[in-house]
């Protein structure tokens, strides 16, 4: 009796293991791009990774206010000499909080869109503690992240549609509350889960993931700050921008560009230039993500600052390289185009890039 009833409970079990495996498997076979991508650090249509572009994105997150705006007039200064290699000018990305280390001005983010950027929201109150943002519910999400994109289309008179993305404070992110709210709304993506190893030494076996949709509900390791937050019901065509983790010159990972130590503006370039060739020579292409808060150039003699300007400028000179919006990167998923037709890639020759 107690070897059958052992034998039932090992049956129960493999199935429920069976149950979960297959919740956390995205079928490869079904999930086909344009509209649906399953994580993985290769190119997409089986691309070789020679003919694939690298795409960069730099990011800034918080308010952009009359603080900050310097810097980011120095980054992406008029008339801008960095183009990318389809002529048109590099562009950045915007996650926008109204309260943050200052108001947000909106004629400033009206300017930034205009001159190729784009603008995201990174909620309305940017409120602390961290914490709040995990047990957030579906209607403080909606205030928040939808109450922000109304703010930037009514004060800054962007199209509504135009604000597709988000990323949650504090990269806390809030389980079905958050991406229920994000596929309800229409938005296009979520920049919020960070992966990867956390420490130089372990990288090697784990590169970089590409962006990939939420049709399957995304394995921890995707999302791994508060696994227990990650979306447990599927968002079909709702699409991730995973911040893959970089590395200090410690060897130690930081979440963020700017949570890893440099102390001049050598080092900094180094730093920067070390995690994008780890990247570009792992020969994956998956895209490079530089994402910063403006608050890391108000150091002493802006060093990170003039790294950052010195990295982009560096990076500017390679014939594969181009720095785009995340949206950009999200439309050029869901129509990969190879090295050699890039330079007739519509999505990346918008009318405000100056091409
Ligand atoms: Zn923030």
């Amino acid at each position: 009796m107690n070897k059958f009833f052992n034998a039932l409970l090992l049956l129960i079990t493999l199935a429920e293991y069976a149950q979960r495996s297959e919740a956390a498997v995205c079928d490869r076979i079904t999930c086909r791009l344009p509209r649906c991508h399953c994580p993985t650090s290769r190119p997409p249509a089986g691309f070789r990774p020679k003919d694939t572009p690298q795409m960069v994105l730099v990011t800034f997150d918080d308010s952009v206010n009359f603080n900050n705006i310097r810097y980011y007039e120095e980054l992406f200064p008029k008339n801008n000499p960095l183009r990318n290699p389809n002529n048109c000018t590099i562009g950045g990305t915007f996650y926008t909080s109204n309260i943050g280390v200052g108001n947000t001005v909106y004629h400033h983010i009206r300017k930034l869109w205009d001159e190729g950027h784009e603008i995201a929201s990174h909620s309305i109150s940017h409120r602390s503690p961290p914490s709040w943002w995990d047990q957030a519910t579906y209607n403080d999400y909606v205030e928040e992240i939808v109450g922000e994109k109304d703010m930037i289309s009514n004060q800054a008179r962007l199209p509504p549609e135009e604000i597709r993305g988000m990323r949650t404070p504090f990269l806390q992110i809030g389980g079905d509350s958050q991406f229920k709210m994000l596929y309800d709304n229409n938005f296009t993506y979520d920049s919020s889960m960070l992966t990867g190893k956390y420490s130089a030494e372990q990288i090697h076996n784990t590169p970089p993931i590409w962006p990939y949709t939420l049709d399957t509900p995304p394995e921890n390791y995707l999302c791994d700050i508060t696994p227990g937050n990650c979306p447990r019901r599927p968002y079909p065509g709702l699409w991730e921008i995973p911040l893959n983790r970089m590395y200090g010159v410690d060897g130690k990972a930081c979440g963020m560009a700017d949570s890893c130590r440099t102390t001049t503006e050598e080092d900094t370039f180094n730093y920067l230039l070390l995690n994008f060739l780890n990247d570009y020579y792992n020969n994956r292409r998956a895209p490079y993500g530089v994402y910063v808060h403006a608050t890391w150039f108000n150091r002493k003699n802006r060093f990170t600052l003039g790294g950052l300007k010195k990295f982009m400028r560096y990076i500017n000179r390679m014939p594969d390289v181009y720095m785009v919006t995340s949206y950009q990167v999200i439309q050029w998923m869901r129509q990969p185009t190879r090295l050699a037709d890039i330079k007739n890639f519509q999505p990346w020759k918008s009318r405000r890039q100056q091409c």
